[in-house]
């Protein structure tokens, strides 16, 4: 499948136009952002683990049954990906308290919560991407409630398969990131699933192996992508 025009390029990838007008190229960057982009990095190889780990992860949810956008890896940074709509929405899932939830409920970093809990933030740069609840998407039309209640179902069982698959790699996910899109009146999961986008902790030492090695400059951050590869593949 060859890369044709470059379609629109963010924080950490690029989407490429293919000859197949609902397919895309999605290109994994080394480049690192954080705190709304006023921390900017790279990180050598991150495409590379992202591309791969992502590729993994979507195969493990696609035989669990969770529809996502991913059609097959094709290289080292590439693979090719379903044409979705974004929907402007962050969907977060926090099995244990970290960062944003830590600073904003005041709890200790590392409290097991007793319940997953899933957390919306309307994706705005402009308005640093809010937190919102499901009347606010609503009324501001982001997606139908019957489309919400879809989101909320395929989040709480993606969040079930990924804390049973990195539990058994001796990896605790602890927090991660969703995006989801339009495809054909489906709704896929898309974006990514990696250590830009998930908390990861070590289950016995409580290693951070994910991006806050990079947010809080903890060093070692290359080699913590390549640990969580060496885990998943
Ligand atoms: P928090 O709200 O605690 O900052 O983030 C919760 C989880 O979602 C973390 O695993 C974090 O990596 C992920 N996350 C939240 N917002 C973003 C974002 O804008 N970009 C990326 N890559 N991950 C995010």
């Amino acid at each position: 499948m060859k890369k044709r025009r470059k379609l629109y390029e963010g924080k950490a990838k690029i989407l490429y136009a293919t000859d197949e007008p609902h397919l895309l190229i999605q290109y994994f960057k080394d480049d690192a952002t954080a705190f709304d982009a006023m921390k900017r990095g790279v990180i050598s190889d991150k495409g590379h683990c992202n591309n791969q780990i992502s590729a993994r992860l979507f195969c493990v949810l696609e035989k669990n049954h969770i529809p996502t956008h991913f059609v097959k890896r094709l290289g080292e940074r590439e693979m090719l990906v379903k044409r979705v709509k974004i929907i402007p929405l962050e969907v977060t899932m926090r099995n244990i308290v970290a960062g944003g939830m830590s600073k904003r409920l005041g709890l200790d970093e590392g409290k097991k919560l007793k319940q997953p809990v899933l957390e919306y933030h309307y994706k705005s740069d402009a308005l640093h991407d809010p937190l919102i609840n499901d009347d606010h998407i609503l009324v501001l039309g982001i997606v139908r409630e019957k489309e919400l209640d879809l989101i909320k179902e395929m989040s709480f069982k993606i969040n079930k398969v990924l804390r049973r698959f990195f539990g058994q790699r001796n990896l605790e996910l602890v927090d991660f990131k969703l995006e989801f899109g339009r495809f054909k009146k489906r709704i896929l999961l898309a974006d990514e699933i990696s250590p830009d986008t998930c908390r990861l902790w070590d289950k016995k030492t409580k290693q951070k192996l994910d991006k806050d090695r990079f947010r809080r400059d903890l060093g070692n951050v290359k080699e913590a992508y390549k640990e969580v590869l060496k885990r998943v593949l």
